[in-house]
């Protein structure tokens, strides 16, 4: 080994050692009395039962609210009122509309060679069956690279059925790549001739529920990106010639068994018998509707033109109550904000609480926001969503300036008693409803949650409040409030040099 090498090995090592990721030459400091006041905060959010208090009401008095219902407009409403109450300025709805697809009736059975039937549900997108529905061999696929591997044809009459198994991770990693079945599993099997799709849920239970969740409507985009075969990129555009004003759509049923089922089609498969299953949905897509994001703020005392973005998902998925998706989310951002108010003065910059509509069925909150802010996304200092779960925070991210970076690196330090670690710089994705806006250039922060559990609730029916751990709710409260009030209080720039100048 090298001298050179040692030395860099050994500066690695130290490097590791350290709290945080900024560089050498940038280094901030936190004035003690505003180190005091995130302290204070902290400790109030972990006594404080208010985010408890929201979740159970929002879960309780509300229920169910898909994206673009009836009950995501009273959630909204409920949105106004909640915020209003606890004494935020500007509370408003933005209102916008979306495209809107409703969950019918569902029969999934096997018909042989053992007939019984099966815990399933449709995926958000699915079309309904022809009349009394279709019954037809399954072809099985062990993953979706095996679906995108095969030849157009094979599926002619047929239905596809894809295997592949979600990892669990306690950040949630396995969540992409099983992922891929639902949400572009139909445009492969449909592409191949397909009357149907079934899918392994996608979660890390082996419960006897089924998770829902979108599927992708098929654009230009997706072309571009290279995510489909060459069999389903041919068909869409044979097919779908007008994808720029009207993304493709699936034409056939798409439905996800729950694990125990699925392991029962594994089993049959294995055992070399042909099997015959008989679908009957009658879910799709109805007339347009509105939905919309609800705000509140805290008026920044010195810039109030400067905004922190945070919040939730004010929707949810139909069958739960929406309690660990995304009620949590909500309740965490708003209860922290709201300590963050009982000051004795508003921060510097304002706080923008946002509770994102429509985030389950393609993030339309989030890109309504960045479309209708766009001319200040320059004036927005940062943003982060919590949305993934209830689980405690152990994890602060970043995607900021350097000088933000240094800065971070010393909020972790007042959030680190509350067991939180620093993550890596540039690995602050945000949330999904900030991606729009992370896009354009807004700067991001995530306060990562465990999430070992989180996927064995996603989307089921079994997202409900009793899931919730009241004091790790609070230790999210605590670790929010001191972090968001220091970005709003700190003097230092998150925003790089090239995005205060401007944007594109
Ligand atoms: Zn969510």
């Amino acid at each position: 080994m090298h001298l050179k090498t040692i030395t860099t090995a050994v500066l690695a090592g130290s490097l590791l050692a350290s709290p945080g990721w900024s560089q050498d030459d940038t280094e901030f400091t936190i004035p003690e009395n505003q180190a005091a006041t995130a302290s204070q905060l902290a400790e109030a959010g972990l006594e404080s039962d208010l985010a408890w208090d929201i979740v159970e009401s929002l879960t309780t008095e509300i229920g169910p609210r898909l994206g673009g219902s009836e009950a995501e407009a009273r959630a909204r409403d409920w949105g106004v009122r909640t915020l209003t109450e606890l004494g935020f300025a500007n509370v408003r709805i933005e209102e916008f509309e979306m495209p809107y697809w409703e969950r019918g009736e569902l029969d999934v059975a096997i018909v042989s060679p053992f007939p019984q039937a099966m815990a399933a549900t449709e995926l958000g997108g699915s079309a309904a069956t022809p009349e009394g529905g279709v019954t037809a061999e399954i072809v099985f696929f062990e993953s979706f690279d095996d679906l995108q591997d095969a030849p157009a044809g094979v599926l002619e009459g047929r239905i596809a059925y894809i295997n592949d198994r979600m990892v669990r991770a306690h950040d949630g990693a396995g969540y992409g790549p099983a992922n891929r079945k639902r949400s572009l599993g139909w445009i492969e099997a449909q592409a191949r001739g397909a009357v149907g799709l079934l899918i392994r849920s996608v979660g890390t239970d082996s419960h006897r529920m089924p998770h829902t969740g979108n599927m992708s409507r098929v654009t230009e985009n997706t072309l571009a990106q290279g995510s489909l075969s060459d069999v389903a990129a041919d068909y869409v555009r044979a097919t779908y010639p007008d994808l720029a004003e009207a993304p493709a759509r699936s034409q056939i049923p798409a439905i996800a068994l729950s694990a125990p089922d699925a392991d029962q089609v594994e089993r049959i498969h294995r055992m070399g018998e042909a099997m015959e299953v008989s679908l009957r949905a009658s879910g799709g897509w109805q007339s347009t509707t509105t939905s919309g994001n609800v705000i509140g703020e805290i008026v920044g005392r010195e810039l109030p033109e400067e905004i922190i973005v945070i919040g939730g998902h004010l929707d949810s998925w139909d069958e739960g109550t929406g309690a660990v998706d995304d009620g949590a989310g909500i309740a965490i951002t708003v209860a922290a904000a709201r300590l963050i108010a009982e000051l004795p003065e508003n921060p510097r910059r304002t706080i923008r609480v946002v509770m994102f509509g429509a985030e389950e069925v393609g993030l339309l909150g989030g890109f309504d926001y960045a479309q209708r802010y766009a001319d200040s996304l320059g004036d927005h200092v940062v943003a982060s969503e919590s949305d993934f779960g209830a689980g405690p925070v152990w994890r602060l991210s970043s995607n900021v300036s350097a000088d933000g970076t240094a800065a971070m690196d010393e909020i972790l330090r007042i959030i680190a008693p509350y067991g939180v670690i620093r993550g890596e710089r540039a690995g602050g994705g945000g949330g999904p409803d900030i991606i729009p806006m992370a896009m354009r250039g807004v700067p991001t922060f995530r306060l990562e949650q465990e999430g070992s559990d989180y996927f064995d609730l996603h989307h089921t029916p079994d997202d409900t409040l009793d899931k919730i751990d009241p004091d790790e709710l609070a230790q999210n409260v605590a670790v929010w409030a001191a972090t968001v009030y220091l970005a709003a209080e700190l003097d230092v720039e998150f925003r790089t040099a090239d995005e205060q100048a401007g944007r594109d």
